[in-house]
């Protein structure tokens, strides 16, 4: 859903935040297989280096969920105008203080 704009008002999400996303998508992807650890929980490896694992309370999937759209936040949330108005409080570098 797309709030009313006037001709010559900026477009509704602009280059460098798509870029962001799109980047964050990119950046964080699962490679590799499902590995089985001693302990019983299952892990695979993230493109960003970091390892996904399930755990008492939470399933792989979730965690790869989570892993992605905080990528994804972090991405926005670093490239998001000074100014507009945040959920989550940020420092002066725009990641969550
Ligand atoms: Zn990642």
């Amino acid at each position: 859903m797309e709030a009313d704009r006037s001709a010559d008002s900026p477009p509704a999400v602009s280059a460098t935040m798509h870029r962001a996303k799109t980047g964050a998508r990119a950046a964080h992807v699962t490679v590799g297989k499902v590995r089985d650890r001693a302990d019983g929980t299952v892990e695979i490896d993230c493109s960003c280096g970091m390892v996904l694992t399930n755990g008492p309370h939470w399933s792989l999937d979730e965690h790869i969920r989570l892993h992605r759209a905080e990528a994804r936040y972090l991405a926005l949330s670093e490239v998001a105008p000074a100014g507009m108005p945040r959920l989550i409080p940020v420092a002066a570098d725009r990641f969550p203080r």
